[in-house]
């Protein structure tokens, strides 16, 4: 359906959209590789999300991101979702494939692990027990990817424990649920601890969590990039652990979505990261 000379059209479908940072990621990717093209922000209200799927492809789109709220609804009005996507029970990057169809997938998950992997990279999922805290949309592509990337041991714990427990269900017996309130004592030996809740986050109050437990091997992984040091992370990083905050997963999600839609596997430079920091 397209070739490459046509001017490219990505985007990111959600409501709201403006607080994104994507565009800036794509729009550095198009101007580095002399793409001609644009990424942009479509803001979609729930009613209209299926009038603007079936806009993707007529208005001749190389695909789009998706965001809150639309990352399930979005499910019926794909022609296929992939395996991994399917058991995240969310969409987050389409693709118009050549027949002008619509295939979906989820790279949030393999985008944190890669991120890690970035910061340290003798790591592998089966380095040792993973703790992830939370249960949201967010732990649930992590804790998926991390076991389909072969993770041997994943504590859950959440607030609510029923949503944890929902995760392991999906995923399998390699999660192993975890109460709240012993998720100090769930500290004990790991080889990564991921925040995927979002106390931490800017105006949120921070993760109630203390780290004396927390191996001096061990990586702390947050998912939140704003702010770029969460309290979480900054207590890690006092203790002597590596650390890594959310932007490392934005940016890895984002490169096999522009090599989907534009055909170049683009690299994280320090000229994209300068990019980023200066939104902040
Ligand atoms: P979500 O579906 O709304 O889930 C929020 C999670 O945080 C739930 O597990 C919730 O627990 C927990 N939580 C909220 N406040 C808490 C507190 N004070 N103490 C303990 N737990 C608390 O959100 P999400 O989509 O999963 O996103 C989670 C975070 O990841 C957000 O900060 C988001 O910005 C970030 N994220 C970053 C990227 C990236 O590109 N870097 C991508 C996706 C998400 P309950 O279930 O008990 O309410």
């Amino acid at each position: 359906m397209t070739t490459p000379h046509q001017f490219g059209i990505a985007g990111l479908l959600g409501w709201p959209v403006a607080h994104s940072r994507s565009p800036v990621i794509h729009n550095h990717w198009l101007a580095q590789f002399g793409i001609p093209g644009r990424y942009v922000l479509f803001p979609v209200p729930p009613e209209k999300l299926e009038q603007a799927v079936r806009g993707i492809q007529v208005l001749g789109l190389r695909g789009c991101n998706v965001t809150t709220p639309h990352k399930q609804a979005i499910f019926p009005m794909l022609d296929r979702v992939d395996d991994l996507a399917r058991r995240i029970g969310a969409v987050q990057t389409v693709v118009v494939e050549k027949d002008g169809t619509l295939s979906g997938f989820n790279n949030d998950g393999n985008g944190f692990i890669q991120s890690i992997k970035d910061a340290a990279p003798a790591w592998r999922p089966d380095s040792g027990p993973i703790l992830v805290l939370g249960a949201g949309g967010a732990a649930r592509a992590v804790v998926a990817s991390l076991a389909a990337q072969g993770a041997k041991e994943i504590r859950l714990a959440n607030r609510t424990i029923d949503k944890a427990r929902e995760i392991a269900d999906a995923v399998g017996a390699v999660v192993k649920v975890v109460p709240w309130e012993q998720r100090e004592d769930a500290l004990d030996g790991v080889a990564l601890v991921a925040n995927a809740t979002s106390a931490g986050a800017a105006g949120k109050p921070p993760l109630d969590i203390a780290l004396d437990r927390l191996p001096a091997h061990a990586i702390a992984g947050d998912l939140i990039y704003v702010p770029p040091e969460t309290p979480f992370l900054a207590a890690a990083r006092a203790r002597g652990n590596v650390t890594v905050n959310g932007l490392g997963l934005l940016l890895n999600q984002a490169r096999p979505a522009f090599n989907a839609w534009f055909g170049v596997m683009p690299e994280i430079t320090s000229e994209l990261l300068r990019a980023i920091e200066a939104t902040f």
